[in-house]
């Protein structure tokens, strides 16, 4: 086992070597922007400019991953780094860990003594990424919860402490489920709170008659649109849904 992780920790370093994240070839997707030139100028001017070393690293080690595509978009990171920081975001919860893109950003922009849940049942997944974690000093602030999101947040909410109290919530697990998860979360958010979902456009499948979408992407899209219905429904929440990467809604419980 542990000559394994060496290996694998070795093969990675070389990888990593010969890896330049600014390479096209790790480029991330334009996402729901018009063009692929739009996208490149905003990610060449913008973004890669200010994405910080720990958070390329973490995505340069993920873009060998066959399922690499589920990385959270950097552009879309930068402007959750900007609300952590306004919100003073100090206890958060993360569904839907991957690699741990969205959680290194996360841990990189609250405080030192701030806090984040992770959770996702794919513990290999987080493992890929953790020594980038360690590296960048953060991993204190993280408690990783190999678990199914639903099952973790009961957990959570039997902590009469835990009710009401959490700044920050990121979603980005199963789909089907974001409906079930928002109705625990508003539970574990306090007044002020922010949520935020991932994957909320779907590829643009949202806009596009069901027929017209190819049959893998059905189920996500039926999921996303009922929810999407949904949120714009809730008074309990403020909503605003962000064409970036694949589409984010930022909620703040009223
Ligand atoms: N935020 C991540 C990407 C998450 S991809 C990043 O920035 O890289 C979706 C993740 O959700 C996968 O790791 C998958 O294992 C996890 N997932 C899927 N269904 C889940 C469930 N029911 N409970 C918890 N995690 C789940
Ligand atoms: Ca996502």
């Amino acid at each position: 086992m542990f000559l394994f992780i060496n290996v694998a920790l070795h093969f990675t370093q070389i990888i990593l070597r010969y890896t330049d994240p600014m390479d096209p070839k790790y480029a991330t997707h334009k996402g729901l922007l018009e063009t692929h030139e739009l996208h490149k100028y905003i990610m060449e001017n913008n973004v890669y400019p200010r994405e910080p070393k720990p958070l390329k690293e973490l995505r340069a080690l993920t873009a060998t991953h066959p399922w690499a595509v589920m990385g959270t978009a950097p552009e879309a990171g930068q402007l959750i780094e900007i609300l952590l920081k306004v919100i003073g975001a100090k206890k958060t919860i993360e569904i839907g860990v991957f690699t741990g893109y969205s959680l290194l950003l996360t841990a990189l922009a609250i405080p030192q003594d701030g806090k984040i849940v992770a959770i996702d049942m794919d513990r290999g997944a987080y493992e890929i990424g953790l020594p980038v974690i360690q590296k960048a000093g953060v991993e204190h602030k993280i408690n990783f919860i190999e678990s199914e999101g639903l099952p973790a947040l009961d957990k959570l909410l039997e902590d009469p402490e835990n009710q009401g109290s959490f700044d920050y919530v990121f979603v980005d697990a199963d789909k089907g489920n974001y409906i079930n998860y928002h109705e625990l979360i508003l539970k574990l958010l306090k007044v002020n709170g922010i949520v935020v979902y991932d994957n909320t456009l779907w590829f643009g499948t949202v806009a596009k008659p069901e027929d017209s979408v190819p049959e893998g992407y059905r189920r996500g899209r039926t999921a996303i649109v009922e929810f999407n219905k949904a949120l714009a429904a809730d008074p309990r929440v403020d909503i605003s849904m962000i064409p970036l990467g694949d589409g984010l809604t930022i909620c703040r419980r009223l």
